[in-house]
């Protein structure tokens, strides 16, 4: 079929590519232009639908597959350079505006999900364009055009500024739209932009999981509970029962590496430094890849049988994309994000991550793992299971290079700030679901960007240490608006919270720094808990206790510890009763002070030993420099 297409290739698609301006007459002869959007439907339902490793892990990676052959569908047809961007599950490419191949394409694509994968869907949608609008922006407003809407509409302006990024200043409305600030918006990103409102709407507008009749009596698949089992099988040690879509996810790679395993060992081994570091004195054949998360909790060193489950993801990067101007700076950009993305993740795992030896359930026999899963990196999304001790530190050097990777790759959002990346991390024992702690690690992660609309030192970092499964089924702000976490006032606005959650990751790291000190100085649990205890007698009695057990043990380790808690958070005389914080501005109205000290506590028992805390170093700084910054 592509050979059809040679003349358009050459004298449309090249040159557009290369941004010249073609001649909407000979392009229109030639085939004319049209987008087409792909995009995985509910891809995390479907990945996290079964509890256990092999099958998340496979469903992730047949998705990652199939992503790649849409890609080669288009390929095929047309050319591979249609392909603007794939990945996470989506595509996009820019194809002739011919009718039969459109629908070809798109009932390929449409139908290639639920054929391989007995379940996962796919949506797709075509959107006819032309070469001006995809280098100039869809329609024909022009910036004067706008700029009357100020006088005709006085009340709706500010909302219509809003778009452009235009804001008014000291409660004075805005003014006039700059031609900078026009064009900013004007280009192949708002295109991209609407061919993703046409995709949401067509996914709303269909059924997306083919039905299956469950009859009453028929026997559920045990992996996923939801569909009919269809045969008995063998996924893990014993035969289960098990439906089509489950087996599919295994099928032929169950003792398989992730994709994304194999893409973190090559990283490795490209840098010798790194392969040192990372495998110490294990040859790299010997490490096995980890068969579920106990073996992963197991590897948790400091509180054994826990894992961190991460949910990282990039700050304002949907504007980000949407604001390219050309094909070429939106192609850099999505690039550029996938690659910083991965070689984060790939970096931070290298730096504070070792092979582990565990005792393997099946036979009992030590084996040595890399104790952490990849579940997917999409685009600028980061889902990852690492030990309980690792998440933190990890997530803060996650978000951490990938902001500085961005910054070297010279990217920054259209108002000149950094593109930066936030963290949910959820640190909980190994025998908890998979998908349940996936919705928590979520739920934080969107708590981050409730910090960050009153704080401009973004980006941020919120964790949850999961004490009991009861925790699992609780809105997070409902379980932090609650006793034991929140301590009513008898007043207005008196309300205390034991946690000073979402951090930001410079405060994230000044804990950090707090945890080392006192693991190096062994201070004792039972003081930081006593000090605890404290704190839910009221805001006074907390304080005074504070300052008393400060006072009673200057000379010693554990004196000097509460001192420099005092000085590394910067506790304010006029507003911060140490240990507490004064919050001017939070979610809940009713809350006037926070503290860090039950989060410390919380998370001391993941403080790895002496003996490994070296490792934070490349987070941290060394210890001498420790809390100077
Ligand atoms: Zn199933």
């Amino acid at each position: 079929m592509s050979a059809n297409w040679n003349a358009w290739r050459e004298k449309v698609l090249y040159p557009l590519l290369d941004g010249q301006k073609l001649s909407a007459e000979e392009v229109k002869q030639l085939g004319g232009l049209a987008l087409l959007s792909a995009d995985a439907d509910r891809v995390q339902e479907y990945v996290f639908e079964s509890a256990r490793m092999p099958e998340i892990r496979g469903a992730s990676m047949l998705l990652q597959d199939l992503n790649k052959e849409v890609a080669g569908l288009v390929e095929q047809a047309v050319d591979a350079k249609c392909v603007i961007y794939y990945g996470g599950g989506s595509l996009l490419a820019i194809l002739p505006d011919d009718a039969d191949l459109l629908a070809e394409l798109k009932h390929k694509i449409e139908s290639l999900y639920p054929q391989c994968t007995g379940v996962a869907t796919t949506t797709c949608i075509t959107y006819s364009t032309t070469a001006d609008e995809l280098r100039g922006g869809y329609g024909t407003v022009t910036l004067e055009a706008v700029n009357a809407l100020r006088g005709a509409y006085p009340s709706e302006w500010r909302r219509i500024a809003a778009s452009y990024e235009v804001y008014g200043q000291d409660g004075k409305p805005p003014g006039e739209i700059s031609k900078d600030a026009f064009e900013a918006r004007r280009g192949f990103g708002q295109m991209v932009k609407l061919a993703g409102v046409a995709l949401r709407r067509r996914k709303d507008n269909r059924p997306l999981t083919p039905f299956r009749e469950t009859l009453p009596h028929a026997q559920r698949c045990r992996s996923c509970g939801q569909r009919p089992a269809a045969l008995m099988g063998r996924l893990h040690e014993d035969l289960w029962p098990l439906c089509e879509p489950c087996l599919l996810k295994v099928k032929g790679r169950r003792a398989d590496r992730s994709h994304w395993l194999e893409k973190y060992l090559g990283f490795v081994a490209k840098r010798s430094d790194l392969e040192v570091t990372y495998y110490g004195k294990h040859g790299p054949d010997d490490v096995k890849i980890a068969n579920d998360l106990g073996e992963i909790g197991q590897a948790c060193a400091a509180r054994s049988g826990y894992v961190g489950f991460i949910y990282a993801d990039g700050n304002s990067v949907g504007r980000l994309l949407e604001t390219q101007r050309t094909i070429a700076e939106f192609r850099q950009v999505s690039d550029a994000l996938k690659d910083v993305t991965e070689s984060a993740v790939y970096q931070a795992l290298a730096d504070l991550v070792r092979p582990a030896k565990v005792k393997r359930e099946q036979d009992g026999g030590p084996e040595i793992i890399h104790p952490f899963e990849i579940i997917t990196i999409g685009g600028d999304d980061v889902l990852l299971i690492v030990p309980g001790d690792v998440a933190l530190p990890l997530a803060v050097r996650i978000c951490e290079r990938f902001g500085q990777g961005m910054k070297e790759a010279g990217f920054q959002l259209p108002d000149g700030s950094p593109v930066t990346m936030s963290a949910g991390a959820v640190i909980a024992e190994s025998h908890n679901p998979v998908r349940a702690l996936r919705d928590v690690a979520e739920q934080l992660l969107k708590r981050t960007a409730k910090r960050r609309t009153h704080d401009a030192r973004a980006p941020a970092l919120d964790f949850l240490v999961l004490k009991s499964q009861s925790m699992l089924r609780r809105d997070i702000d409902d379980l932090r608006a609650t006793y034991p976490i929140k301590l009513p006032g008898e007043s207005k606005r008196t309300a205390l919270r034991l946690t000073g959650t979402p951090y930001t990751l410079e405060e994230m790291k000044t804990l950090l720094r707090l945890l080392r000190q006192m693991r190096l100085s062994g201070f004792p649990t039972s003081q930081l808990q006593r000090l605890v205890e404290a704190l839910h007698e009221g805001r006074e009695r907390g304080s005074l206790f504070f300052l008393y057990q400060q006072a009673r043990l200057h000379e010693r380790e554990t004196g000097a510890i509460l001192k420099a808690i005092e000085k590394a958070w910067h506790f304010d005389e006029e507003r911060d009763p140490i240990p507490w914080n004064r919050v001017d501005c939070d979610p809940d109205a009713e809350v006037a002070y926070t503290s860090i000290l039950p989060d410390l506590a919380e998370l001391y028992d993941f403080v790895p030993s002496k003996e490994d805390l070296g490792r934070w170093d490349v987070l941290l700084g060394e210890v001498s420099d420790a809390l100077s910054g």
